[in-house]
Formats: C-alpha cells, sequence, structure tokens
C-alpha cells in the first residue's frame, strides 16, 4: 500500500539553514530577511513591489480596512469559499452578500454578481477557486460601472494566471496564502500585491500600528509617531527565510502539480459517474493546487464510503468546502441563509473530493490514485 498524503510542504537543507542562522542572529523582526522575500515574490509574480503579512486572512482584512469598508457598507462575497473570505469582510463590520458559484469551475457565477449590487455595495471579493482563475474582464467591467474595489483571495492562486496576467494583480488588490498546505509555505504568512503601489505602501504602515517610521528609518531610538490605527499582521525573518527559499522552488512545484493534474485526468476520464471541473484553456492558466472530482447524482450519497476506502488504501483527499460559506453555523444564524439559496455552491460542497496534485507526489502515484479510484467506484455503483 502506497502512502499518498493529500498534502505535504517540501522543505529542505536551504530552508533548514536559514532558519538555523536567523535564529542565531538577533534580528527575528524588522530585519532585511523579509525584505528579501518581498523582492524575490514580487519578481516571481511579475510585480513592482509586494507586502509580506503574518497569514492570507490578514492580507484580506487589512485590504478592507486600508480601502475604509466597515459597518454599514455591503461587500459581494462568493458562497463557495474558505470561510476566511468572509471572516475578513466581517471583521470590518461590513455585511457580506453571498453569490452563489458555477458549475465549470466552482468559481463565483459573475451573470449573478449584478443583481446582488444595492446602494450600499463597496466591494467585490473574488476567489480563484482551486487555482483557476476568474474571467477578470468581466469581473473589472462591472466593478467599473459601478465603481466597486475588487479584492482577490489567491490563497490557492500562486501561478494561475488570466490573459498571462498573474492572479491579485488583475483587481485592486490580492492576497496570497502559505500556509503549509497551499503552493508553498512560510509556516504560516502571506503576501498582498497590487497593481496601486501607494496601497502597498499605506499597508506596510497598517500591517505595523500604524507607526509612521519603520526601525530602520528611525535615526534615534523612538523617533517615531502614530497617526493612524494599524494591527500587527507582520512576518517575522523566520517566515521570510522560508520563503525565499521556497519561491525559488515554485516553478518545479507547479509544474510537478500540472504533470499530476494531467495524468489524474486523464486516467480519471474513463470513470463513469464522475467528471470534473473545467481546468487550463485559452486565456485561463490554473495553478493545478488539487484535482475535484465531482461525483454524479448516484455516487454522491456514498462520498463519505468512497473517502474511507481511499484512505484504507493510503490515498488522502480533501473537501473543498464542506459547507457553501453561508451554509456554516455562524453565518447561518447571521444571515438566515440555506443550502437551497446557493444551489450550485451546495452541490460542489456534497459532491465533490479533492485529490491530490502536490510536488510530494509522482506519477506513479497518480496511477495508484486512478486505480483505486477505478476500485473504489465500482464498489459504490
Ligand atoms: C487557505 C485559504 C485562506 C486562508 O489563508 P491563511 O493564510 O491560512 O489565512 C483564505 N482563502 C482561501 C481560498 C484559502 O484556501
Amino acid at each position: 500500500m502506497r502512502d499518498i498524503p493529500f498534502a505535504r510542504p517540501i522543505l529542505g537543507e536551504p530552508e533548514m539553514q536559514a532558519v538555523q542562522s536567523v535564529l542565531e542572529g538577533h534580528i527575528y523582526v524588522h530585519g532585511p530577511r523579509v525584505k528579501e522575500f518581498e523582492a524575490s515574490f514580487a519578481e516571481w509574480v511579475g510585480a513592482k513591489k509586494c507586502t509580506a503579512v503574518s497569514s492570507c486572512t490578514a492580507g484580506l482584512h487589512l485590504a478592507y480596512f486600508n480601502k475604509g469598508i466597515g459597518v454599514g457598507d455591503e461587500v459581494i462575497v462568493p458562497a463557495m469559499s474558505h470561510v476566511a473570505t468572509a471572516h475578513a469582510v466581517e471583521f470590518t463590520g461590513a455585511t457580506c452578500v453571498f453569490v452563489d458559484a458555477e458549475y465549470e469551475t466552482g468559481n463565483i457565477d459573475i451573470d449573478k454578481i449584478e443583481s446582488a449590487i444595492t446602494e450600499k455595495t463597496r466591494a467585490i471579493s473574488i476567489v480563484h477557486y482551486l487555482g483557476m482563475p476568474v474571467a477578470m474582464d468581466r469581473v473589472i467591467e462591472i466593478a467599473k460601472k459601478y465603481k466597486l474595489f475588487v479584492v482577490e483571495d489567491c490563497a490557492l492562486a500562486v501561478g494561475s494566471l488570466y490573459k498571462g496576467v498573474h492572479a491579485g494583480l488583475l483587481g485592486d488588490i490580492g492576497c496570497f496564502s502559505f500556509y503549509p498546505v497551499k503552493h508553498m509555505t512560510t509556516a504560516e504568512g502571506g503576501v498582498i500585491l497590487s497593481v496601486h503601489d501607494d496601497v502597498i505602501d499605506a499597508i506596510n504602515k497598517k500591517k505595523a500600528f500604524g507607526v509612521n517610521r519603520t526601525h530602520t528609518e528611525r535615526s534615534i531610538p523612538g523617533d517615531y509617531d502614530v497617526d493612524l490605527l494599524g494591527y500587527n499582521y507582520r512576518m517575522n525573518e523566520l517566515q521570510a527565510v522560508i520563503g525565499f527559499h521556497q519561491v525559488k522552488r515554485l516553478d518545479s512545484f507547479i509544474s510537478i502539480r500540472e504533470e499530476n493534474f494531467n495524468a489524474l485526468k486523464e486516467g480519471i476520464e474513463g470513470i463513469e459517474g464522475v467528471s470534473t471541473f473545467k481546468s487550463t484553456h485559452g486565456d485561463f492558466k490554473s495553478s493545478y493546487y488539487c484535482f475535484s472530482l465531482l461525483l454524479d447524482e448516484d455516487l454522491a450519497p456514498n462520498r463519505q464510503t468512497i473517502m474511507a476506502s481511499l484512505k484504507e488504501k493510503g490515498v488522502g483527499t480533501s473537501i473543498y468546502y464542506p459547507r457553501s460559506i453561508p451554509c456554516f453555523t455562524y453565518y447561518q444564524e447571521k444571515y438566515g441563509h440555506n443550502a437551497e439559496d446557493f444551489p450550485i455552491a451546495s452541490k460542489i460542497s456534497s459532491h465533490s473530493i479533492a485529490l491530490p496534485v502536490g510536488p510530494h507526489l509522482g506519477l506513479e502515484d497518480m496511477e495508484y490514485i486512478v486505480e483505486s479510484l477505478k476500485e473504489v467506484i465500482s464498489k459504490n455503483k
């Protein structure tokens, strides 16, 4: 039996040594490593600059906070995403207005955005679901028409391109996650990208208490003022050195994901009762976060059994996501929605199984997954 975990971060000697050397030094925060990491990540995605933060969730919160979005405002939020996408809006006191997904990709149904817009709407939140980029031209067109701010949740979109432009540079601001199961890791951490340089500068201040002069900019200790409210959402030097070395591995990480994804796709295409989302084509380049299997109506009720049988064979799986955001208790109690309000998101939550394609795995693992799946599916028919 093989051991195929859903995800496993890949760190090597360079990361280990770099962490050790930071630990042996005396600068854990406010040092040069975060700057180096920011420069390397920005270069990799093709941005002028970026700012590193403590998590993607912190980044999303800063995005709304910096824009001054708060009580009385509404933000369009995709129903099918990680709760962090909506939580970041909730932190500000603004109201989430959920929009259902489209079944082809799991991304927000762009056709349903306009009818969710009211006079109170200030922003549209976009998630590139499982790394498949959203048709941003259409989103931007709507945003321009109603003067809305566009926030991209790029937590699964490292390597996602739309018309050759990296996710996070398509809307007004984009936030990435370096949580262990994502495309690269800093243990916890994230980065904010923006096509607006002044936004990055403003957030640099707001992620560090609103202090007007960083440690390195101070001529004498204590030579600073605080002229606005800010959080402590910084990335530290340990996270940054890990990230710096992870960026060097990104090209290879993503090409292995793509290869694994395509192998699964080919193997699974012939299996009856399952289908999958649309992936890379034309203007859309996926980041291949995982391979999401969609069970047909007959098989869907057996999803738990199918996942358990796969686990017995050593194949790790996951669900993205077990409920649509508005159907998690917090949101249900606050907004009073039910599953029927978001039929597509609800269907994806109950019919999908996420299979691993990460760089910890190779083509033999993909073959094994396909064979295991064939066996398990035929037993559950
Ligand atoms: C993982 C994830 C997040 C949260 O990222 P953190 O870095 O853990 O805060 C947000 N949105 C999506 C879509 C995610 O997958």
